[in-house]
This record gives structure tokens, C-alpha cells and sequence, in this order.
């Protein structure tokens, strides 16, 4: 079988999480969400997490070679001999190029880059219809989890109210700059023909089953051309 290296693409409300989570389970693949590995590395103190605790201590933003070092460090061992799944990272074009540079130098190369795309209308219907609890901060959702009584929390009856990150106008301005800062990375990947389009606006199975048809399919025409 060959070696499937997976970066997620995906907007805040995609439900790329979930979907990282069962091709992690479907797929038995190591899954990098890069926070989650840089505080690993951290913890770990190994020689680049002690680097990456430097910048962090004195509030500065770890440099993309320590980061990419950090997801090599991984890359480069027994629980990714059969492809990973980077999620968070890249998030740059410098990033995306400094990744291609350290996995060439491990003789590998990213295999297929998911976008999990959603419309934003369908973004701003997901994000926006949380409500939360005012004195417990217990979370509800007007149609994925809605309370039993409009506006009142089931715990402890506090009132629910719209927090103002999940306003609607604030989302659309997250969305503007997941935007402006995704699509050249979009580009970089489609130009090298190794981004996949998942339509995300699908229940969530529907989606996991599109992407695990995107792979079979890929899979069939790398072994054709072998
Ligand atoms: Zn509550």
C-alpha cells in the first residue's frame, strides 16, 4: 500500500475536527492537529519543543522551520510510516513550501490536500445558532442541540444568550479572513494538483463517505500509473 499524507483543509464550522476523527479511526493514520503537537513537543522537551518554548515564554509566534521541524519529528517515525493526517498546518504558502522541503528531504511529499468546503450562508446558520448559558456558560444550538425551552437553559434555567463571537456579523468577518488567508494556500495546492473539493455543506456521514470515495479513487489511479 502506499503512504497517504493528508493536509485538512477547512473554514471554523466545516466540521473538519470530526471528519479528521474518523479518517484517524478509518483510516488508523496519526492525526497532527499542530497545537496539540507543538504542546506535545513542548512537554516532551525535546531539543526543538525547548526552541518552541523560547518563542512561546517571550510571547512571540514559533517560526514556521521550528513548527515544520516539530511536525518532522513525527513525520519521521514508526507511527507515520503509512501516511499522517496534518490538520491546522500549513496555513501559509512559506509553510506549505517549508513543508514540501523537509518532506522531500524525508522522501515523501504530501499525497492529497482535502478542502472541506461549506458556503458561507451555511457557515454563519451553523456558527450563529449557538447560544449559551449566561450564568454557567452551558452550550446549546438552535437546531443541532436546541434547549427543551426557547431561550432558557436545561441545567439551571439561566437564560441563554448569543455570545458576541457567534453574531453574525462577527462571523462573517472570521469567514472574510479565513478567506483572504486560505485561498492562496488553495491555489498552491491546486496548481499542483494535489487538492481534493469535499462538499461540506452534506450531514456529516455524507461528507466522511465523499471523502472515502475522493481516496479510493485517488488510490486506483496511483496504482495505474505505477
Ligand atoms: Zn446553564
Amino acid at each position: 500500500m502506499s503512504e497517504l499524507n493528508l493536509v485538512l483543509l477547512g473554514p471554523p464550522g466545516s466540521g473538519k475536527g470530526t471528519q479528521g476523527e474518523r479518517l484517524q479511526e478509518d483510516l488508523r493514520l496519526p492525526y497532527y492537529a499542530t497545537g496539540d503537537i507543538l504542546r506535545a513537543a513542548v512537554r516532551g522537551e525535546t531539543a526543538l519543543g525547548q526552541t518552541a518554548q523560547e518563542y512561546m515564554d517571550r510571547g512571540d509566534l514559533v517560526p514556521d522551520e521550528v513548527i515544520v521541524g516539530v511536525i518532522a519529528e513525527r513525520i519521521d517515525s514508526n507511527e507515520a510510516l503509512d501516511g499522517f493526517i496534518l490538520d491546522g498546518f500549513p496555513r501559509t504558502i512559506p509553510q506549505a513550501e517549508a513543508l514540501d522541503a523537509k518532506l522531500k528531504e524525508l522522501g515523501r511529499a504530501v499525497t492529497a490536500v482535502l478542502l472541506i468546503d461549506v458556503p458561507d450562508d451555511e457557515l454563519v446558520r451553523r456558527l450563529g445558532g449557538r447560544r449559551t448559558c449566561e450564568e454557567n456558560g452551558h452550550v446549546f444550538h438552535v437546531e443541532f442541540n436546541p434547549p427543551e425551552q426557547e431561550g432558557v437553559c436545561d441545567l439551571d434555567a439561566s437564560r441563554l444568550i448569543v455570545r458576541d463571537d457567534d453574531k453574525p456579523e462577527v462571523i462573517r468577518k472570521r469567514l472574510e479572513t479565513y478567506h483572504a488567508k486560505t485561498e492562496p494556500l488553495v491555489s498552491y495546492y491546486d496548481q499542483r494538483s494535489e487538492l481534493r473539493r469535499i462538499e461540506g455543506a452534506a450531514p456529516p456521514d455524507a461528507v466522511a463517505e465523499e471523502i472515502r470515495r475522493t481516496l479510493a479513487t485517488m488510490r486506483l489511479e496511483q496504482d495505474e500509473t505505477v
